[in-house]
C-alpha cells in the first residue's frame, strides 16, 4: 500500500515557500517601497517552508505509525488504509484516507 498522499501538503508547502522567495527576490526587491523587507522574506521564506514541511510530514507520519500500531484502529471503508486526524466536517466528524484520500466518517 502506498502512502504517497504524507507527502502531498508537504509538497505543496516547499513549493509555495520556494515561490514566495523567488517574487520576493526577483520581483519586489526591485521596489523602492518594498525592497528591504523583501530581501528580508526573501531569505526566510524558504527556510521557514521547508520547517513547516518537515513538521507537517512528521504529524501525518505519525498518525500512520499510530495506525499501524495498534490493531483496534479504525480503517480505510473503501481500500481499509491508513486513516489520518479526525476532522471536524458538514455531516460530522471525518478522516481523510493515506492511501486513497476518500472521507471515512468516525463516530
Ligand atoms: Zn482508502
Amino acid at each position: 500500500m502506498s502512502y504517497w498522499r504524507l507527502s502531498v501538503l508537504p509538497g505543496f508547502i516547499l513549493l509555495a515557500g520556494a515561490i514566495v522567495a523567488l517574487m520576493a527576490r526577483f520581483v519586489f526587491s526591485k521596489t523602492p517601497m518594498v525592497g528591504a523587507l523583501a530581501d528580508q522574506v526573501a531569505s526566510y521564506a524558504f527556510p521557514v517552508a521547508l520547517v513547516l514541511a518537515f513538521v507537517v510530514y512528521m504529524w501525518n507520519l505519525l498518525a500512520v505509525l499510530e495506525w499501524q500500531r495498534n490493531p483496534d484502529a479504525a480503517a480505510c471503508r473503501h481500500c481499509g488504509g491508513p486513516l489520518g486526524h479526525i476532522k471536524d466536517g458538514r455531516w460530522g466528524p471525518y478522516s481523510k484516507c493515506f492511501a486513497c484520500g476518500r472521507n471515512t466518517p468516525r463516530t
